[in-house]
């Protein structure tokens, strides 16, 4: 029996590039804090937690120390605040946020409407909104843009966003204004990962997908392939593997979210190949 990895899988750049300031921090010794999880992995934050890298749920539960920006990015209002407080800012925001940021405030200060493409309560909508000076519609889909809009609106998205929805929505304005300028930020890890895993689902006689139950990333991939293979199982560890998926299998894939390290992906296909005598 053969396993197939998806050719995009497992932890983005951005993601990849918090742990290991996260990493060079603790490194340094003193108190670290994130703010808010750095990845939605419970097994990599538990890591962090022994290398001495804690959860902090508000900058209020951080008197000293480091503290730790994740790849989201906040309100720069937060950064000034812990800067203020004394505290040394590791600020881990992906630069593909940074883009939407710099859009978002580049936007506001041209004076144009703010539409925001992206979830309202996801912390990265956050950020955004704040760049956009706290002013901005958020949308989900065209059916949410407000009735009256000013006929000069500028376009930003959550990094994350399916190029479909921002599609639809730069469609749905486009008719109602003088002046429309887009930045798409949308990242391709997301979209790289989904595409693979379609891909492999559809060649493969199981599929595997790795990451945290409460990564919705993740639970995206899982959808994505059960959609399209019956026999689809998400796993956060290897220990919740079962021999019995496997039953007259030839080729398993294994594919892992944005948010989901190197060593579990290992450790699947490991177990996945002694679970069926492969070595
Ligand atoms: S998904 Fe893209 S934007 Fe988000 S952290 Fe990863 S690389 Fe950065």
């Amino acid at each position: 029996m053969r396993v197939v990895v998806a050719k995009h899988a497992g932890v983005c750049y951005g993601v990849e590039r918090a742990l290991k300031l996260a990493g060079q921090a603790a490194e340094g010794g003193g108190t670290v804090r994130t703010l808010g999880p750095l990845i939605h992995n419970p097994q990599a934050v538990a890591a962090l937690e022994d290398a001495g890298v804690r959860v902090a749920s508000s900058l209020d539960d951080v008197a000293e120390g480091t503290l730790v920006i994740r790849s989201h990015g906040v309100d720069p209002a937060v950064i000034t605040a812990a800067e203020e407080r004394g505290l040394d800012v590791v600020d881990a925001t992906c630069p593909f946020v940074r883009a939407a940021h710099r859009c978002a405030g580049e936007l506001r200060d041209a004076g144009y409407a703010v539409v925001i493409v992206g979830e309202a309560d996801h912390p990265e909508v956050e950020g955004i909104l704040a760049h956009a000076g706290g002013e901005a519609h958020i949308v989900q889909r065209a059916a949410d843009l407000p009735a009256r809009i000013k006929r000069r609106v500028g376009v930003v998205v959550q990094t994350t966003q399916p190029p479909a929805v921002l599609a639809e929505v730069v469609a749905a304005l486009l008719p109602r204004v003088n002046e429309l300028r887009v930045c798409n930020t949308i990242c391709s890890a997301t979209e790289q990962r989904q595409a693979s895993a379609a891909e492999l689902a559809d060649e493969v006689d199981v599929i595997i997908v790795v990451g945290g139950h409460n990564s919705g990333n993740t639970t995206r991939l899982a959808e994505i392939c059960a959609a399209r293979n019956p026999r689809t199982h998400h796993v956060e560890t290897a220990e919740e593997l079962d021999e019995r998926w496997f039953d007259g299998a030839s080729v398993v894939g294994v594919t892992a979210g944005a948010s989901t390290p190197d060593e579990q992906i290992r450790g699947v296909i490991e177990t996945v190949e002694s679970l069926t005598g492969d070595e």
